[in-house]
């Protein structure tokens, strides 16, 4: 979200956009996997609006049919609104990077600067050239990639750190236990989190989970075999199923949530070369911290060209 949202706001300003990935889609931790004919959103589940520049990009996301409200409350601390994006939060993603250049599968492992201009080397041994390059994978990973290039970014990264979190996905026999509109979150237990992707509207089959595990769960049984991790996650879950788990996935996110708010909004230097870093850990650790730290990132790059 970070780098997608600072890509548009770019484009706004004339410049020509190139967006590398290393993964097989755009969308990072927006990610959604098909278990047969289910869908199920991997890592985040929905999105709360609260900035008035978040407000006004999702009021057009809706009227191009891209997200709509899944519920609201209940808690009576917490009005906000709940988003679902319409077919998955990683189908949200591919539209809105559907004006750029993407090379997806491109993993950046270095980068250099040159006479005020980026090159950036992907696993594969392709370079691009950039007037300017901005960064958001989580904060760790670009700090390894940037590594004593912009020592006045680095710093501040360095004391950033992420939670890690299991998502195990599962596909259900009948409809689940889950009360509408289709999540519980357990007070006690290793689950944080569990939802039904078919209550949620996004999902055919008769129920499809997605289940988060705790911080502390997950830090307890990160070396773990997948099978014994599975195997404790659907115990502590069978009082939200009812029905037979007929297939499962699981997936360890390394770099899940900041530990802490840093509210830095983003990262900048004009030396080598123009830079910005972006990403939740600066802006919030949420979909919307994400797309709030893009948009600063791009307005900064503007102001080091003007
Ligand atoms: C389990 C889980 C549940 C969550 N639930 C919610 C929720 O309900 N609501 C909410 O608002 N937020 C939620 N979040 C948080 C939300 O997903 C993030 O805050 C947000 O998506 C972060 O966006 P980002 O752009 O900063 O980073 P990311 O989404 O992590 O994007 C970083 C991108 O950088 C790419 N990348 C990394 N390294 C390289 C490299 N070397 N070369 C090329 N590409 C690279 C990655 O492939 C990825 O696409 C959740 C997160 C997780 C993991």
């Amino acid at each position: 979200m970070a780098g997608l949202t600072a890509a548009r706001e770019l484009t706004h300003h004339a410049w020509d956009v190139t967006i590398l990935d290393k993964g097989r889609s755009v969308g990072g931790r927006m990610a959604t996997r098909r278990m047969g004919n289910s869908r199920l959103d991997l890592g985040a589940q929905f999105f709360t609006t609260r900035s008035e520049a978040f407000c006004t990009a999702v009021a057009a996301w809706q009227r191009a049919g891209w997200v709509s409200p899944w519920y609201t409350g209940p808690d009576p601390e917490d009005v906000h609104t709940r988003y679902r994006a319409i077919d998955g939060m990683n189908a949200l993603a591919k539209q809105l990077a559907q004006p750029f250049h993407v090379r997806t599968e491109a993993k950046v492992t270095a980068l250099q600067a040159d006479q005020g201009r980026w090159q950036a080397t992907t696993e594969a041994g392709e370079t691009f050239e950039a007037d300017a390059l901005i960064l958001t994978p989580p904060a760790p990973q670009t700090l390894a990639l940037l590594g004593p290039l912009v020592p006045d970014v680095t710093s501040k990264l360095a004391d950033v750190h992420f939670h890690p979190c299991f998502a195990l996905m599962l596909t259900l026999s009948g409809p689940s236990l889950l009360p509408p509109p289709g999540y519980a979150r357990p007070t006690t237990g290793p689950i944080e989190w569990l939802a039904d992707n078919t209550m949620k509207g996004i999902s055919e089959g008769p129920a499809a989970i997605t289940l988060h595990a705790t911080g502390a769960f997950t830090r307890e049984h990160l070396s773990a075999a997948p099978a014994h991790v599975t195997s404790l996650l659907v115990e502590a879950a069978a009082p939200y199923l009812g029905s037979a788990v007929t297939a499962s996935q699981l997936h360890r996110w390394l770099y899940a949530r900041p530990v802490a708010d840093h509210q830095m909004m983003c990262l900048s230097s004009d030396e080598p070369a123009p830079l910005a870093v972006a990403g939740d850990a600066l802006a919030g650790s949420r979909i919307e911290g994400a797309f709030l730290s893009g948009l600063a990132a791009a307005r900064q790059i503007q102001g080091l060209r003007s």
